[in-house]
């Protein structure tokens, strides 16, 4: 089967013939339905090096966001139908700490003696035709798009879960929140918002397409510029915005969100650009919350799914043959992609 390879540090991935795998124990055959192209595989490929540690080390198949048909059943596997279209949690802990036990495989107290973080993270992920993964990582999908869904694990769970541990601060009326960076996740968080919070959404990007996007999403879009910081305070009507998302980064939008975040608020850095910003005293609002988030849950998933399968979550999907697949890449690269780039193995 055809599969695109991560084989150097610091090297682009390639297709390659590799042979169909076997599900073990407690696994199934996953025939993929879709798999997401995320910023984190370039930063993989183009980025990272050894000192990222072992369980990143190449070789492997990408692809962390999956969906897909059951082909085949591992040993001990039961309750789950061949022919069914499941959704993939990526990350893989031990299965049985605290962590794991509550479907929180990101935070694994074990995670220092894994061999991989997740599928497509250090094991074969869904770049490919077929992948395996343990049965307890699926999430059924119902009679839902697959294809479209795939996206939901990473781009949809990721602001999900950030979402989620900053309701306190959006429930209540007359709230409000600010996505900054508009591409696949910034989308999705755009569309959770609206969905299960009743706060005003603003939002912001460098792309006018991404921000018309966001508006189409229900959001306020408040483009840069030397007076940003004044008109979002002049928006929330000089008070700040309750809760912040950054899904960029770097040190400028961390310093906006400082900037603009209300006294008792949040700001959650979810994107990786990881540049540094400072804190004293006086630099943040009285009791503003300044943290980051990881991936999600297990359960999260299911709640991801449900969103979706109410028709309330609708990912921009570009679909990718798998000859295409290093397309997506490059595109993802290029920035040209408005929605999420999928591969689809089987179209
Ligand atoms: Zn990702
Ligand atoms: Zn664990």
């Amino acid at each position: 089967m055809k599969a695109v390879r991560f084989t150097a540090w610091k090297t682009f991935p390639t297709i390659e013939e590799v042979a169909r795998p076997k599900p073990g124990p407690g696994e199934v055959l996953l025939k993929i339905a879709g798999a997401g192209a995320c910023h984190s595989d370039v930063a993989i490929f183009e980025q990272f090096d050894e000192n990222m540690g072992a369980q990143l080390a190449p070789s492997y198949t990408l692809g962390h966001e999956n969906s897909g048909w059951v082909e085949e059943l591992g040993e001990g596997v039961t309750g789950i139908e061949l022919g069914d279209a499941y959704l993939s949690y990526g990350p893989i802990g031990c299965g049985q700490c605290p962590a794991c036990s509550r479907g929180q495989d990101t935070y694994c107290h074990n995670a220092a003696q894994q061999p991989y973080l997740a599928t497509g993270l250090g094991r074969d992920g869904g770049m490919a035709e077929y992948m395996t993964v343990p049965a307890r990582n699926l999430v059924p999908l119902g009679d839902a798009d697959p294809v479209a869904a795939a996206p939901l694990s990473d781009a949809g769970l990721t602001p999900y879960h950030a979402i989620k541990l900053s309701l306190p601060k959006l429930a209540g009326g007359g709230k409000t929140a600010l996505v900054i960076g508009l591409g696949g996740l910034g989308q999705m968080a755009v569309q959770i918002l609206t969905a299960i919070t009743g706060a005003k959404v603003y939002a912001t990007d460098m792309k006018p397409e991404a921000m018309a996007e966001a508006e189409r999403a229900g959001a306020i879009t408040v483009a840069s510029g030397d007076d940003q910081v004044a008109r979002i305070r002049e928006l929330t009507g000089g008070q700040g915005v309750d809760a912040v998302f950054d899904f960029v980064g770097i040190s400028p939008t961390i310093k906006l969100a400082q900037q603009v975040v209300r006294r008792q608020g949040r700001i959650t850095v979810v994107g990786v650009a990881g540049g540094p910003t400072s804190w004293d005293f006086f630099s943040n609002p009285y009791e503003a919350e300044l943290t980051n988030t990881y991936w999600g849950t297990i359960e999260e998933l299911y709640e991801v799914v449900a969103l979706y399968r109410a028709g309330k979550l609708s990912p921009n999907v570009t679909r990718y043959t798998m000859d295409q697949a290093l397309d997506a890449y490059r595109d993802l690269h290029d920035g040209k992609l408005s929605g999420r780039a999928v591969v689809t193995p089987h179209a």
